[in-house]
């Protein structure tokens, strides 16, 4: 693996593959991808917000005088599809999922009028802080108008990239793009390096999985979705803390308790100190959902998740 500084900007992970990195990976920070075609350029992911996606932008530009023709979209979330309106003469691609989700999901004026209030406490009070280095106005949606099921193969020149669908994981429609000429993975959210991964709809077991089978396409660098460039070592540490998070999550909720009297059981042990450690109740609240029987597509309320990791949150920085 390249050794690659993890700093604001565009970095040269392969011979002909970027990523542009968004430290520190908390709420919103996510990371970008990019491949240069003999023909044309393949952007993977925009960014939260109007301003952080035309700085990706520009630095695309100083990378490559090749067009941007193909825009693919890792997930529907915002921190990885709001700033797709700016990415101006290019096809956007996602999974069906990805699509539904985010035609029908959490509109940009929401958050931009949770900015505007004041007095917010709780779950808001979070999630205001969460976002309040983002700006939400001015952004319209532009959903993938291009959609697949399992896999899809792109041609930009010289170089293959294949985006591929595993089932639910982080959400219901995450996709990798992977370029095996480089053995370079950009894995979208199913990859967190040193961030804590969380889980709305979608499935921590099948996740799980999916690590294994990523694993198994022997990539040397990982380009995740937030945290630094890595490599297998970094999956395999996400995919401990996912263990980790179900056989101690197993247990608690055979005694009966609710996922967040299950998240101050659990000792987190180094994975504390990876961005936002209080995820874990997000990521208890669905397996509770999977333990249950119930489907990836169960929806979790936003409200009362946020509610719960502000409260877990607050009793980490209450502890001396
Ligand atoms: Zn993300």
């Amino acid at each position: 693996m390249p050794s690659v500084t993890y700093e604001r900007g565009l970095v040269q992970v392969g011979d002909r593959t970027y990523a542009f990195l968004q430290p520190d990976g908390g709420w919103g920070w996510s990371n970008a991808g990019l491949i240069i075609g003999n023909d044309e350029a393949v952007l993977v992911d925009t960014f939260m917000d109007l301003r952080n996606t035309r700085e990706l932008l520009d630095s695309i530009e100083y990378a490559t005088d090749r067009p941007v023709r193909n825009l693919v979209n890792t997930h529907h979330n915002a921190d990885h599809t709001w700033g797709n309106q700016l990415v101006e003469g290019a096809r956007v691609i996602g999974h069906h999922r990805c699509r539904a989700e985010l035609i029908t999901g959490t509109q940009p004026t929401m958050l931009a009028a949770l900015q505007n209030a004041d007095d917010v406490d709780g779950p808001l009070r979070y999630m205001k802080e969460a976002f309040a280095p983002f700006d939400f106005n001015g952004i319209d949606l532009v959903p993938p108008t291009v959609t697949f099921e399992d896999r899809l193969w792109l041609h930009p020149g010289g170089i293959g990239v294949r985006l591929e669908y595993f089932g639910p994981c982080h959400t219901l429609g995450d996709i990798v793009a992977w370029v095996p000429d480089e053995r370079v993975l950009f894995a979208g959210d199913i990859a967190f390096i040193e961030s804590t991964p969380l889980v709305w709809e979608g499935s921590i077991l099948n996740w799980i999985e999916t690590v294994e089978a990523l694993i198994a396409l022997r990539p040397e660098v990982i380009v995740p979705g937030h945290g630094p460039v890595s490599d297998i070592n970094g999956l395999r540490s996400m995919e401990a803390y996912l263990r980790h998070v179900v056989s101690e999550g197993a247990k608690l909720k055979e005694q009966g308790l609710t996922p967040l009297e299950a998240a101050y059981e659990i000792d987190l042990g180094a994975y504390a100190s990876w961005t936002d450690p209080e995820r874990i109740v997000l990521n208890l609240m669905r397996l509770w959902l999977e333990l249950d029987g119930q489907r990836p597509s169960t929806r979790i309320d936003g409200i009362d998740a946020f509610g719960a990791m502000a409260d877990y949150k607050g009793r980490l920085r209450a502890v001396p």
